[in-house]
């Protein structure tokens, strides 16, 4: 593409200058000839039907009519001065407002003369009228102009209270398309272009700003589509080659005997096969001499730490020291406590370190960190900062990665002259094409399965009205010997209040609860570390029948005893973060349930959130779903990254196409990797035009 002319400011297009072009910059972020080039509609309306005024009760959205202004005048004072008109056809009249005017909106308009009036019918209290309309002359031109796929752009209120409307916008998108008609190029391969039977680019450009057919459209949308996953998916994996070519790991030549051990004297249950699968996966990259870089996905109790537990005694068993990093001090015990007794029979040395450690003990950790004497260091942050120093790690796990930004994780990288091996576990599970899209340059492994005996985690949702019955049943669940969790929101802004509410509630199962008959402990953020362990291991030992808590306990507590979930307040928790605070449940052989407890208000997206996690258990399907309401943007810890660089592809819609192009794409690498093949030298020079400083794929590592 000839750059030159695309990067020119958007002010000098007909029609924009500088006031204009600094609202558009402003609005949409378009400061360009290519960036208005790619904003593409992202709706088509017919513009070649029209209505009658008459009919105004069965049209729902926009209105198309043709007729005449017979009245307008200013009415209101001060801020609520406004512009009021009103239109007539043969059928019926119907009030028109704006609601800013100006002496130049009012010459612009005007009265017994033809329109072709485009808008949308506002109704208030019964009342009806079309705020803001957009008018055109009725005549041959504008006529002519109207065509049954006709682009809406995305746009803003602010814009369009300063006269950017649609049309306008429209006609400036024209403009742009006579000036650069020769100044698209194609940027795929002619034999790619004829393998999949892509429409050429210029034409898909064009086409899609002003389609003829909607026939045409689709063609058009397919290769821009195909396009952006093609430049997005090659610079991600032509990322990932040339690391492994690059970046040498410490190879594991053997699996060694402590893994060997663990796995024929004291594995306590079969491992599943997607397990079994995921570690050969990961038991091939530590051998490979190139640095692993894995991430291990698996919905919430699919058996992820055992996985980690044996990959760290592979790095253990060839010398190596490893560790684990956790999000928070409660799942660093859990874990040493879990592993701290096969440590022992396999002569390994495992040790915590976490920020509230004390300062001797984490002196003295750090020593014989360094010099070699740990072999397993289990523990949150507190890892990376403090100057930990190890004498060789060989494998760093990060647990529950969602809850470590992108600059936390890197920072385990520089801990050795050979970057260490590292396996980040997520139990969010991000939707495969979103996993390809934002970690497409990491390898991944996928345990779709779940341990043999889970049963369905039962989910219901109620107010607090139903109070009554949630303590019958939960004191029946006890008397059978089960366990519950009762969880409390917490968020920042409001701590003071949540707090409140936590120990309300605390004091409210309390007396639903009585000792000495039951027992409730409590855990938050505000304990010390030794009463949280203290109240979690009675919990754990089954001395306390519910655990009342903040979200503290949301990623990876592990008591397969407990068998109730009560999230209060369940509105104001994201779906990715209900999914995991019900995952606490249902670990074990009991039925489980899980109960939503929200107030009668509720947002449309929270009604959804609930019914989602009613009507599933699934976490990809649930995964797909957060997705769907809040966004690529905002999903698992890609926030840093920005918007995602995608602006045809439907991470969700477009799953089939993406697989395709991700195959081709794989293809062309494994033969090419340097894109030195003359077919191949038109996506090499796109590449190095489009080297963009922000793209999402820098910020991984
Ligand atoms: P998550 O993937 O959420 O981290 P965990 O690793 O905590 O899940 O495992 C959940 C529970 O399932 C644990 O109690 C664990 O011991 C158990 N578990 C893991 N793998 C298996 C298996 N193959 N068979 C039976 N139980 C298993
Ligand atoms: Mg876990």
């Amino acid at each position: 593409m000839n750059n030159d002319i695309l990067n020119t400011p958007i002010e000098f297009l007909k029609g924009v200058g500088p006031n204009r072009a600094k609202l558009i910059k402003e609005e949409l972020k378009i400061s360009n000839f290519k960036d208005l080039l790619f904003q593409f509609p992202y709706r088509y309306i017919d513009k070649t039907k029209y209505h009658k005024i008459s009919e105004i009760d069965t049209i729902s959205s926009e209105i198309q009519l043709i007729g005449e202004i017979k009245e307008l005048k200013e009415v209101g004072i001060g801020s609520k001065k406004r512009l009021v008109g009103s239109f007539s056809d043969k059928t019926g009249t119907i009030q028109l407002v704006w609601f800013k005017t100006n002496k130049w909106l009012i010459e612009s308009i005007k009265l017994n003369k033809t329109y072709i009036l485009f808008g949308k019918i506002n109704d208030f209290k019964g009342t009806k009228s079309i705020p803001h309309p957009e008018l055109e002359v009725y005549n041959k031109d504008n006529l002519s102009r109207r065509t049954s796929l006709f682009g809406v752009y995305p746009s803003t209120e602010n814009l369009n209270k300063k006269g950017v409307t649609n049309r306008v916008f429209t006609k400036l998108i024209e403009e742009l398309l006579i000036k650069i008609n020769n100044d698209i190029e194609e940027n795929l391969p002619k034999y790619i272009i004829d393998k999949y039977k892509l429409m050429d680019r210029r034409k898909s450009i064009i086409c899609v700003h002003k389609p003829r057919s909607s026939s045409e459209l689709s063609l058009a949308i397919y290769r821009l589509k195909f396009e952006e996953i093609f430049y997005l998916q090659i610079r991600l994996l032509k990322k990932n080659i040339l690391r492994k070519e690059r970046i040498k790991g410490y190879p594991f030549s053997k699996i060694g005997d402590k893994f060997e051990n663990f796995y024929d004297n004291q594995l306590k249950f079969d491992l599943t096969n997607a397990q079994k699968r995921v570690i050969k996966e990961i038991r091939k990259d530590l051998g490979s001499g190139a640095q692993m870089n894995r991430l291990l996905q698996g919905d919430v109790g699919s058996g992820k730490t055992i996985v980690a537990f044996m990959s760290a005694l592979i790095a253990i068993g060839n010398g190596f020291q490893a560790c684990i990093m956790t999000p928070t001090e409660i799942l660093s015990y859990q874990h040493y406590n879990k592993f701290k007794e096969f440590c022992n029979i396999l002569n390994i040395n495992v040790k915590t370190l976490t920020g509230s450690s004390k300062a001797s003990y984490k002196k003295e950790i750090k020593e014989s960190l360094k010099r070699g004497e740990i072999d397993l260091l289990i523990g949150t942050h507190a890892l990376i900062y403090d100057n930990v120093e190890f004498k060789n790690l060989g494998l760093a796990i990060i647990d529950e990665q969602h809850k470590f930004g992108v600059a936390q994780r890197s920072k385990l990288w520089h801990k050795n002259k050979l970057p260490p091996h590292i396996l980040i576990m997520t139990a969010t599970p991000i939707p495969r094409t979103l996993a390809m899209s934002v970690y497409g340059d990491l390898d991944m492994s996928v345990i779709d399965e779940l341990p043999p005996g889970r049963k369905y985690i039962n989910t219901i949702h109620q107010t607090h009205n139903q109070r009554l019955k949630l303590i019958d049943f939960l004191k029946n669940e006890i008397k059978k010997g089960r366990q519950a969790y009762v969880v409390y929101p917490l968020i920042k802004e409001s701590e003071k209040l949540d707090f409140k509410d936590l120990m309300d509630g605390y004091e409210s199962f309390s007396r639903d609860f009585p000792m000495p008959k039951y027992q409730i402990s409590i855990v938050h953020g505000k304990m010390n570390n030794e009463d949280k362990e203290y109240e979690m291991q009675r919990f754990i030992e089954n001395k306390t029948q519910i655990l009342v808590s903040t979200t503290v306990i949301e990623v990876g507590v592990d008591i397969p005893n407990a068998t109730v979930m009560i999230i209060e307040s369940a509105e104001r928790f994201g779906l990715s973060q209900l999914h995991q605070l019900r995952g606490r449940v249902g670990r074990g052989q009991h039925k489980s349930y899980c109960f939503l407890i929200t107030g009668h208000k509720k947002t449309k997206e929270s009604k959804i959130r609930m019914e989602t996690m009613v009507n599933t258990n699934d976490g990809f399907i649930i995964a797909e779903k957060d997705l769907e309401l809040r966004g690529p943007g905002n999903i698992m810890g890609t926030q840093q990254s920005g918007e995602m660089p995608l602006r045809v592809t439907n991470l969700i819609s477009d799953t089939k196409l993406i697989l395709k192009v991700r195959k081709l794409v794989e293809k062309i690498l494994s033969k090419d990797v340097n894109l030195e093949n003359i077919n191949n030298s038109l996506i090499l020079k796109t590449l190095r035009n489009n080297i963009q400083k922000k793209d999402i794929w820098e910020y991984i590592s």
